[in-house]
């Protein structure tokens, strides 16, 4: 089990949370498609597995997984 819902993917130019339970094993595959937390539906790329750059991570996604954290420590 694991306490992070979501893990960070770089897809689509910037990194992106994706749902840490519908894609196992992490990571996911080149050809796996998958809706990003904020809503994108993307297909993973060979190039989104490439290091040689810094991809900017999405605001949308930080905010809405920031949310679900303080969400689930209220409902404890
Ligand atoms: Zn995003």
């Amino acid at each position: 089990m694991t306490d992070r819902p979501f893990e960070w993917q770089a897809v689509d130019g910037g990194l992106h949370a994706i749902p840490n339970t519908t894609h196992r094993p992490y990571p996911p595959l080149p050809g796996a498609d998958f809706t990003t937390l904020c809503g994108l539906e993307v297909v993973l790329a060979p190039e989104d597995f490439r290091r040689d750059r810094l991809r900017p991570m999405c605001r949308d996604c930080h905010g809405k997984w920031r949310a679900h954290q303080d969400q689930g420590r209220t409902k404890r």
